[in-house]
């Protein structure tokens, strides 16, 4: 249900381009780098003049990313509106969908370089874009992707810092974008119900559809995640209680 497509050009041939196809959300993709190599936040930056969707969805990002890799967050909580002094705005201001430039991790860093480089880690990487696609746009339409710094037109042979132990930026960013697309293109149907899941690394080992309203807490302790779901007399809606078809490949 989700169709990606790629902009190239400059970056504002690029939004021209996406706006005209009538894309529903746009992500550029890069990563961040520093001299210090021990510098380690995920950060998002969102235009000067985003709307709050973008800032929201930039920050579920953030948050993902920083929970699944035990990272700090950057910036106002995990985003940056307008860029640094306005490097990254340029990518983004003149898009009219909620349009995100994703610095998930360090380049300079040795650890967040052996992640990024690594199919397992871009894999990683892939699935968190491609679920908060899902949570932020519901219907099926059309994704817009950039891969930052490659395929302009002035400055052809740009392709962003240089990657701890050889490689990229630009090439990186590339890979885990064609990984969300493919990632987006076998989504069947809108997620119209609140999922649990139990996930071994990339693979979903058990799901399960709950209530909207249902609490849930892991004890880590005794190692049982328990879900209360709203008592409604005898007859409890199927739903919450319907375990879902496993999928084989997630
Ligand atoms: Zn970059």
């Amino acid at each position: 249900m989700y169709q990606v497509k790629f902009y190239k050009g400059d970056y504002l041939e690029r939004q021209r381009a996406a706006n005209a196809d009538g894309c529903v959300a746009y992500v550029e993709q890069h990563f961040n780098s520093c001299g210090d190599p021990a510098v380690n936040y995920t950060l998002v930056i969102t235009g000067a003049n985003a709307s709050q969707t973008s800032r929201n969805w930039g920050r579920w990002y953030a948050s993902a990313m920083a929970r699944e890799f035990s990272l700090p967050v950057g910036g106002d909580q995990g985003i940056m509106v307008g860029g640094y002094n306005g490097r990254g705005d340029f990518n983004l201001r003149y898009t009219r969908m909620p349009a995100l430039l994703l610095e998930p991790l360090f380049a300079s860093n040795p650890q967040h370089a052996e992640w990024l480089r690594s199919e397992a880690g871009q894999t990683h990487l892939a699935r968190i874009l491609c679920e908060s696609i899902q949570r932020f746009f519901q219907d099926g339409v059309l994704i817009g992707f950039s891969v930052g710094h490659k395929y302009k037109t002035t400055r052809s042979n740009d392709r962003g810092c240089g990657v701890c132990g050889g490689g990229w930026e630009a090439d990186y960013a590339e890979a885990v974008l064609n990984k969300t697309q493919a990632l987006l293109e076998e989504v069947e149907a809108v997620q119209e119900e609140r999922l649990v899941q139990v996930m071994d690394g990339d693979k979903v080992l058990w799901d399960l559809a709950i209530d909207p309203d249902a609490e849930i807490a892991w004890d880590e302790v005794r190692g049982v995640l328990r879900i209360n779901q709203p008592q409604v007399g005898a007859s409890q809606p199927e739903v919450a209680t319907r375990r879902r078809k496993r999928r084989s490949s997630r």
